[in-house]
């Protein structure tokens, strides 16, 4: 295939979904990204940091669509295909347990961070069954700290410090795994392991053939 067949597909593309003016640097036609499913190479590789930009913006405002399409509560870039330090979150009001900290466990709407740092966490390790949009039909108990402080980028680029505690804390902790290549299967219990370990070989057997 040629670079003029690819041009001529990006303008074939049957939703040509174009959120802000591009600037002319757009390698990634946000339109066309879907989500991956285990066992995909990017899955499993450490993304490198990146920079605000309007292509940055369209991803991320492609990424929420495709969270909510999918009834998802977090997507990370390399869920997308992408090797980007980025994810997107939206736990909805209703969702979320109240818990017993100050901390924010929910939101009012998405959120983007770019290059997310966890800075500090803390409240004990708590046990919950957890979800992935890459693995579907995989849930398994994960623990993680009750609640935690980020440090990431907005979609301006500005520096943010934001803490949150329960469900909220927990999306974002996984998200990050993402961002390092990790999955909710290097984290589930032993039990939960063994409850999916014919569905996660047949997931990976169907991707060989
Ligand atoms: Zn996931």
């Amino acid at each position: 295939m040629s670079v003029c067949d690819l041009k001529a597909d990006w303008y074939r593309s049957p939703t040509p979904i174009i959120f802000r003016p591009y600037d002319g640097m757009m390698t990634v036609d946000p339109a066309k990204l879907r989500i991956e499913i285990y066992p995909t190479e990017i899955l499993r590789t450490k993304a490198p940091e990146i920079s605000a930009s309007d292509e940055v913006r369209a991803v991320a405002e492609r990424m929420v669509n495709l969270m909510e399409g999918a009834e998802g509560i977090g997507l990370a870039a390399p869920q997308v295909g992408l090797s980007w330090r980025l994810f997107v979150a939206h736990v909805p009001e209703h969702e979320g347990d109240p818990a017993d900290s100050e901390y924010p466990c929910n939101t009012s709407k998405p959120q983007a961070f770019i290059n997310p740092v966890i800075v500090e966490s803390g409240g004990g390790l708590e046990p919950y069954d957890e979800g992935c949009l890459s693995l579907p039909g995989i849930t398994g108990e994960v623990r993680r700290p009750s609640h935690v402080t980020m440090k990431a980028l907005d979609l301006e680029g500005n520096e943010i410090e934001l803490k949150a505690s329960g469900l909220l804390a927990r999306c974002w902790q996984h998200e990050i795994d993402h961002l390092d290549g990790v999955l909710i299967l290097d984290k589930m219990s032993q039990t939960s392991r063994l409850k999916n370990r014919s569905r996660i070989k047949a997931m990976e057997k169907a991707k060989k053939r």
